[in-house]
């Protein structure tokens, strides 16, 4: 469902203002820098294949760029992946069998869950509050399940869908129940970078660094552009060892023209002044979302503040909270607005009163202009279901 909306919305002829796909604007996007990039860097050697691990130049740049982060680390820490989603698919080959319990945030980013329900996970959704998953709550949920999770998947930075943070605390907890059953953390965080207002929370490489239960995904989708399909993965040396391994028998090596851009844009600086630049933008439309929303929509819903990322989660409330997000849906595309609904984030579908709103990618005016729609589209809902 999330990313199947891509082409039901490329098909659409009418005008539409997209809250639906969590990916940056077009106009967003350093075009002009990568069609430079691409003249003056690319060379015969950018065609042929590279290293499983990734590019010399790419690995250098990034870990002279993590350097300056909170979350520094080494070459032989890291793999070069196809994005986020090959990390999240590495981390499942290597560490999920049939049968094997995988904890999820409920709502979660359900192409991560089903990445581990493919290797034959047995989920379990657990709770989240405005502080992320409610870690307090895994120990009566596992002893419930019977037995020890093998893994926690976690998106701990505006998280995807609902826009929270996961709290210093908890994440302190999750690592100590995480070496109490032997479970690995994924800890897949593609929005950190983007914190526009409000702390920094220490990562989990961070507060237990060198931690082999710790397996960080990470990705260039969201801070730079997703068509790159760059991303990588920081994890104990000898589990990278089982990720180049296992890298090799998928695709041999990450897209070599696409690293060698990557890895010029942060080599010139680019990058940082790039985060600088969209984390002002959106700011600005994350406060004009949710200043129509409160506008035109008031006590009809509730919805998060996030500090960060791309995305807001909204709830209906009251004779609303009767009219199916999935429903709506229909009614807001012909009305000219997208979202998602919220049962595309739960591997069971609860959610069905909630809507995931990408604030990222549109401007303040559309944004205000999407909000009237959608208001509209709840307005016709209800009077269709009453
Ligand atoms: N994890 C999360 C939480 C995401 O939101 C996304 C992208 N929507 C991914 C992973 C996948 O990233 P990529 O596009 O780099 O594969």
């Amino acid at each position: 469902m999330i990313d199947s909306s891509t082409s039901l919305l490329a098909s659409q002829k009418h005008d539409i203002v997209r809250f639906a796909m969590g990916s940056p604007a077009n106009e967003d996007i350093p075009v002009d820098v990568f069609r430079e990039i691409a003249v003056t860097h690319l060379n015969p050697s950018s065609f042929t294949y590279g290293a499983t691990e990734g590019e010399p130049q790419l690995l250098e740049a990034l870990v002279d760029y993590l350097s300056t982060t909170s979350e520094p680390t080494s070459y032989d820490r890291l793999v070069i992946t196809a994005g986020g989603m090959q990390g999240l698919d590495l981390a499942c080959k290597i560490f999920v069998d049939p049968g094997d319990l995988v904890i999820v945030e409920s709502p979660t980013y359900t192409n991560g869950s089903a990445t581990a329900a493919s290797y034959g996970a047995e989920l379990l959704e657990a709770p989240m509050d405005a502080d992320g998953l409610i870690v307090e709550a895994l120990p009566a949920l596992v002893s419930a399940a019977g037995r020890s999770p093998k893994a926690i998947y976690v998106i701990p930075n505006f998280q995807n869908p609902s826009g929270t943070t996961l709290s210093a605390q908890r994440r302190e907890l999750l690592i100590k129940l995480a070496h109490d059953w032997n479970a690995i953390i994924i800890d897949d965080d593609p929005y950190g970078p983007l914190r526009f207002t409000g702390q920094d929370v220490p990562g989990f490489q961070h507060i237990s660094p060198r931690d082999p239960l710790v397996f960080s995904v990470r990705t260039f989708s969201k801070i730079l552009a997703p068509g790159l399909r760059v991303g990588w993965v920081d994890t104990d040396p000898k589990i990278r060892q089982l990720v180049i391994n296992a890298k090799q028998a998928m695709d041999t090596c990450t897209n070599v023209p696409a690293q060698h851009m990557t890895a010029e844009f942060i080599r010139r600086g680019d990058l940082s002044a790039h985060l600088r630049r969209i984390r002002s933008l959106y700011f600005d439309r994350k406060c004009a979302m949710r200043e129509s929303l409160a506008h035109s929509l008031g006590e009809r819903i509730t919805m998060t503040d996030p500090e960060g990322g791309f995305f807001l989660w909204l709830r209906l409330q009251g004779e609303d909270a009767m009219t199916s997000s999935t429903a709506l849906f229909e009614t807001a595309l012909r009305e000219g607005v997208a979202f998602i609904p919220g049962t595309a984030f739960s591997p069971s579908y609860k959610f069905d009163n909630a809507l995931r709103l990408c604030f990222a990618a549109s401007t303040p005016d559309r944004i205000q202009v999407g909000v009237e729609r959608l208001t509209r589209s709840l307005d016709l809902a209800r009077s269709v279901d009453y």
